[in-house]
């Protein structure tokens, strides 16, 4: 058994392919490098660092630099604006993958071959491998996991094109046109694929829930990629459960679902009027207290799968109320450029959660992080030599670097990990953060990590009250000296979506603990007066919706959003300024 591996088989032999990619991740890894050079190493890119005939692993580690984005841009924009391919890779490529830009502030434009799209080796292949793999994993769990199928919510984008011809799609569009999907669909999951392609959010929304309570008894799993789009289908599923009610009562599939694959696919499915089922869901949706309605909508689900690590981590708290105690699982984490590792133990708390890396899926390097002060972030920076997958020592942190078989080489993904263990010979990573996104007035660095402990630190002042948090961000205001950290702050009733009542003085409280939870940085200028005092900005219900609107309007694909957790753009800004209720400052002076 080599690196390629077939599909059928994966489905087969789950565990025992598991087993030899991570009792051979060294060996894997060493060949996937030897063969993606052997093939690319006259190119434009990498003929300018060695000759074709010095292509071996040292000339490749001594004379290729680490880069960014940035720094291959100029290539990539080359080739999508009809040059050769050839520049970065030998083989043809036949598109391009979009990633979202919403963490990291920028659309990327990723190649991908024929090659690597035909085998499958880069996103599909992956994807359905992990997928598999991660079925087995928790059939250990649920034995009667295979019985069922899955409720997952994907989501398309219309394509673009380059100026050269080329056509660019976010992975989850790109997978969802595959035919290894179309194929793997009808098997686990019940949305059907005209209504996963329709390219109307809303359309493609409402359909996919009217199936999903339609075909309630069969769900066993309910998931999205990221616990972003759960978060909103939960919110459309309160602006709309009397509408599809109303369209499971009588049968006939409301007016405004005017695309003509939702309409047909949906005939198919709705298929009469049934007035017991409309009656069940409304006595379950008209209850003001959603806690555990996952579970009284669909009475067999087992767990819910979304990624909710990293700048996701906030949505855990409205999923396990809505959960009602089925377990939510963290299962991959991927990108655009690369898909990286599964989640090897899905029933792990979600904070908890660390990812198993595939040595086939890439070749990947290890870039050391220092994190100063024992662990605690005060500042990120990247130190040393990269090490290779089986040289990464425990609790070390660092950003990940990563060779594709499609024309990235020695490439910084952007993503701070924390080596956490080893299954076999395979190392565990925990996701910390995505690096370099920091707010900042002056030397002060308040890292995405940062932000997220203050925020749970606070939150423990409001649990008392039934308050949770349901998404929050922040930006630098430097419009005025000194400048200011601002964070919103979608608040709202444990119970319901009622607005609760702010009191000023817990409000204040909450600043504080926010402020108190950065570093010493940020509290010896705060205390120096260098930074005014942090504005808390609660925003009312559906804001952060509006800002999710406001980024899949600019080209970020829905099923792939992640929320920013700190705001460049003054439209971002403009839109959760506008739906604020209430300001809160921490006091004047710091003490
Ligand atoms: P994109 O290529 O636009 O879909 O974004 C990929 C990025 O999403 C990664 O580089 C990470 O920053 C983030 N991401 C993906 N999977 C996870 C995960 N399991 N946990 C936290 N963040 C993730």
């Amino acid at each position: 058994m080599d690196g390629d591996i077939e599909i059928k088989e994966i489905y087969e032999n789950g565990m025992k392919i598991l087993e030899h990619l991570t009792n051979n991740a060294h060996e894997l890894q060493e060949q996937m490098l030897e063969e993606i050079l052997k093939r690319n190493a006259g190119t434009e890119y990498l003929s300018r660092f060695f000759s074709s005939d010095q292509a071996d692993k040292q000339s490749f580690k001594t004379n290729v630099p680490i880069v960014t984005y940035e720094d291959i841009k100029p290539y990539i924009d080359r080739i999508a604006n009809g040059e050769t391919s050839s520049i970065l890779f030998a083989d043809p490529i036949t598109q391009f993958i979009r990633s979202a830009g919403t963490s990291g502030g920028q659309q990327k434009l990723i190649p991908i071959t024929t090659e690597s799209f035909e085998k499958g080796k880069y996103v599909v292949f992956w994807l359905t491998l992990w997928i598999t793999v991660f079925f087995l994993s928790l059939g250990r769990c649920f034995s009667d996991l295979h019985e069922g199928k899955s409720f997952y919510l994907y989501f398309s984008k219309p394509d673009m094109k380059t100026p050269s011809g080329l056509v660019a799609s976010p992975y989850s569009t790109f997978y969802s046109k595959t035919n290894t999907f179309k194929n793997s669909l009808a098997e686990f999951c019940i949305s059907p694929i005209e209504t996963i392609l329709c390219l109307d959010h809303k359309k493609s929304m409402f359909c996919q829930l009217l199936t999903g309570l339609l075909q309630r008894d069969e769900v066993v799993r309910l998931g999205t990629i990221f616990a972003s789009v759960l978060e909103r289908t939960i919110k459309f599923l309160e602006d709309y459960w009397r509408e599809l009610c109303c369209n499971i009562r009588t049968g006939y599939l409301s007016d405004w679902i005017i695309d003509p694959g939702c309409k047909n696919a949906m005939s198919f499915i709705l298929t009469g009027p049934n007035p017991e089922l409309a009656d069940l869901i409304q006595q379950i949706c008209e209850d003001k207290s959603w806690e555990g309605v996952f579970k009284k909508l669909w009475p067999k689900i087992k767990y819910i799968s979304s990624i909710c690590t990293g700048s996701m981590s906030q949505y855990i708290p409205l999923l396990e109320l809505y959960g009602g105690g089925i377990p939510l699982v963290s299962p991959s984490y991927v990108s655009s450029e690369a898909c990286f590792g599964i989640n090897l133990k899905p029933l792990s708390n979600p904070f908890d959660v660390s990812y198993t890396f595939l040595p086939n899926t890439a070749y990947f390097e290890f870039l050391p992080v220092n994190k100063d002060g024992g662990g605690k972030a005060q500042e990120t920076r990247t130190i040393d030599k990269p090490v290779d997958l089986e040289n990464v020592k425990l609790g070390q942190y660092y950003e990940v670097v990563v060779t594709t078989l499609a024309g990235l080489y020695r490439y910084r993904v952007g993503d701070v990990l924390k080596a956490t263990g080893f299954y076999n010979k395979s190392p565990q990573f925990q996701f910390v953060e995505r690096k370099n996104v920091v707010l900042s007035i002056g030397a002060d660095k308040t890292t995405e990590e940062d932000l997220s402990k203050a925020i749970t630190n606070a939150k423990l002042i409001l649990e008392p009250f039934g308050i949770m948090s349901t998404a929050y961000s922040s930006y630098s205001d430097t419009s005025s000296t000194p400048g200011r950290y601002v964070l919103f702050w979608e608040l709202k009733m444990k119970g319901s979506n009622d607005l609760p009542k702010l009191d000023a003085r817990v409000m204040e409280q909450c600043c504080c603990i926010v402020e108190e939870s950065f570093d010493f940085t940020y509290k010896s200028f705060r205390k120096d007066g260098a930074i005014s005092a942090l504005e808390l900005r609660v925003v009312k219900h559906g804001s952060f919706d509006e800002l999710m609107d406001f980024y899949t309007s600019k080209g970020a694909s829905i099923s792939q959003y992640k929320p920013p957790c700190f705001l460049k753009s003054e439209e971002a800004i403009k839109i959760l300024n506008s739906g604020t209720v209430g300001k809160f400052f921490s006091p004047k002076t710091m003490s």
